[in-house]
């Protein structure tokens, strides 16, 4: 009987992460297995167990406002600037304190100290080689171009990868400029905006679209695998990076800030820095095919570390996630859906 009681006295004290007193409590819209692994480092380094609650972004978003100041959460952990922006709109976050967080991360990646930026995604092209080649296409701006009548495809102009896309062009052309261009994108549409990014790139494949947008890490994504379907999808789809000539390709970030109501601040602020590390960087840029936010790190990802030389616009990113309404009501005005 006393052996009993001490085995589970020991399965107790094993399953710290139910018991332990010292913790952080994330809520993040990543949900990669290699995470686990960066909980894991943390806890060995510092004794915090990591506690992650992991859904879609609006979810968490929704979750926060119901929990108000009863929350258990931490650090949010969101991707896109337009979705990092209404968190912080929303007085979601109380900022963090340590400087080694702002030296390691570039200006443009992080907001005036309320979130990070960790990770970077660009915005880019995809064409479909059989009908167009690179040169075709070099900005943005190109989209527009009547070459491309009825072949320009993309996701829905509501969600945070395009609004922050023509955030970035609205501050990079003005308004005005930025107005035609998307007059002209709908023009170019060779169907009504749908699906998400891997679906523009399928339809590119599939010779449904000439030219289409998709973030970075799907196309990456799908250039890693060995799945017939994918090898098949990428045999007619080019690439490249828009405005490298100019202004540089839009990039955007996944990033993380500590909150408001956070139960145990000092945790938050030690797992924030810990995300910033070199080594914690480079696992959490290869869980998404993303790249590190900071600067000259290689991941041991080849095809994203092949990639990661391009000219990225440094638009500061708070700057773009604040124009979002602008740009909605901009794409309202010329029907784009
Ligand atoms: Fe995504």
């Amino acid at each position: 009987m006393r052996f009993k009681t001490i085995l589970f006295f020991a399965f107790l004290v094993s399953t710290n992460s139910i018991f332990a007193r010292d913790v952080v409590n994330i809520y993040t819209s990543r949900h990669y297995t290699t995470d686990k692994a960066i909980y894991e480092r943390f806890r060995e380094q510092t004794g915090i167990v990591v506690r992650e609650i992991s859904a879609k972004d609006q979810i968490l978003l929704e979750r926060l406002k119901n929990e108000g100041d009863n929350s258990p959460a931490d650090v949010l952990i969101l991707s896109d600037a337009a979705r990092l922006w209404r968190a912080t709109q929303a007085g979601l976050f109380q900022g963090y304190k340590n400087k080694l967080i702002d030296q390691r991360i570039p200006k443009s990646l992080r907001s005036k100290g309320n979130w990070v930026g960790l990770t970077i995604r660009a915005r880019i092209i995809v064409y479909d080689k059989r009908k167009f080649k690179k040169s075709d296409v070099p900005t943005y701006s190109d989209l527009g171009k009547p070459l491309f009548k009825n072949e320009f495809c993309s996701r829905s102009i509501t969600h945070p990868y395009m609004l922050s896309l023509l955030s970035s062009l609205i501050l990079n052309l003005g308004e005005t400029e930025a107005k035609t261009l998307s007059k002209n994108l709908v023009l170019n549409q060779a169907r009504k905006p749908q699906g998400g990014d891997t679906d523009q790139i399928r339809a590119v494949g599939a010779g449904e679209c000439g030219v289409a947008l998709t973030n970075s890490y799907y196309l990456i994504r799908l250039m890693r695998s060995t799945k017939p379907r994918d090898i098949e999808t990428l045999k007619n789809v080019g690439f490249l990076f828009p405005n490298q000539e100019i202004s540089g390709t839009h990039v955007n970030v996944t990033g993380a800030g500590i909150l408001k109501n956070a139960p145990n601040p000092k945790n938050a602020e030690l797992f924030l820095t810990f995300l910033t590390e070199a080594d914690t960087q480079k696992m959490f840029a290869y869980g998404n095919n993303e790249w590190p936010a900071v600067k000259g790190l290689k991941t041991e990802n080849q095809i994203l570390d092949n990639l990661s030389d391009f000219r990225k616009d440094e638009l500061n990113i708070e700057a773009i996630g604040s124009k979002q309404f602008t740009a909605q009501k901009l794409a309202d005005q010329v029907g784009w859906q």
